[in-house]
């Protein structure tokens, strides 16, 4: 959790966002959050009467501290997607929950803050073609569990084979790494596929830019590095200016052993977004 704190002090102190382009997040009301989840299970979440192995599926304390901070990291998400509709780009300095599916938590995840909002889209714009991109190290299991049967989202997940969840659920396009992957491998692969979705005309892009995938992360298993990590940005980013796509970034996982090179993995997000976009 210190990791977000750090990440937005540096950002304002080291100038690479000013402080009234920073916004503050509240809480996300019950009518959003099912939108990607069942009443039920929301209704158990916010009175804190999730079942005990429901619970320790989530792998954190059910606590009205964590269900505040799911419901605050859920709706940033949601306010900046509505500022990349007027800006063309925008964070949440968290965010990318992708492992909760429509009717329980898993993998630090209670609520699912892309499928949440790739339906609030979709109410609101009806005719908005989403592409979900998904970089973090883990598959987003949870995205594809609610979203795969919706015709307005396309999702792509790139991750470590060998990584959790074991069990990875379909997503429109899947692309596993083995152990140890390095940059070339893995930046050739998303060029590629990125030439081949430009031809999808995409409306608005979700990207799940998590940075567990740099080498020496506890819970990942590729080796790329922080000038792999940018390239990588800097693909998506083109991408998006490139077509005129607003583009709402998560920051998704990081768990580097020593949490300065997570914290400069996410400066260096914003850093590449700023020479890109302008
Ligand atoms: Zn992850």
């Amino acid at each position: 959790m210190e990791k977000y704190r750090i990440l937005r002090d540096e950002l304002v102190l080291e100038g690479i966002i000013s402080s009234e382009k920073l916004f503050a997040a509240d809480l996300i009301s019950k009518e959003l959050l099912i939108l990607g989840h069942d009443e039920q299970y929301v209704d158990d979440v916010l009175n804190l009467k999730l079942d005990h192995s429901s619970a320790r599926k989530v792998g954190l304390p059910l606590t009205q501290e964590m269900v505040n901070r799911a419901r605050t990291s859920a709706n940033a998400f949601t306010k900046a997607v509505d500022a990349s509709l007027e800006d063309g780009f925008s964070a949440s300095l968290a965010g990318g929950t992708h492992h909760a599916h429509f009717n329980e938590g898993e993998g630090f995840c209670f609520f699912n803050d892309f499928a949440i909002n790739a339906r609030r889209l979709g109410l609101l714009y009806p005719t908005k073609k989403i592409l979900i991109l998904d970089l973090d190290v883990h598959q987003g299991n949870g995205n594809s569990s609610i979203l795969k049967n919706d015709l307005n989202t396309y999702i792509v997940s790139f991750h470590g084979e060998k990584n959790y969840p074991f069990r990875k659920i379909e997503s429109h396009i899947d692309i596993s790494f083995s152990e140890g992957a390095q940059d070339q491998e893995y930046l050739t692969q998303l060029e590629g596929k990125l030439t081949q979705l430009k031809a999808k005309c995409f409306d608005h892009i979700f990207y799940q830019a998590g940075v567990d995938t740099l080498k020496g992360d506890r819970f990942g298993s590729l080796h790329l590095t922080h000038d792999g990590l940018m390239q990588r940005d800097r693909l998506v980013f083109d991408f998006a200016i490139n077509q005129d796509i607003p583009i709402t970034v998560a920051m998704g996982g990081g768990y580097h052993r020593d949490i300065t090179q997570t914290v400069i993995a996410y400066k260096n997000i914003f850093k590449v977004a700023k020479s890109v976009l302008g």
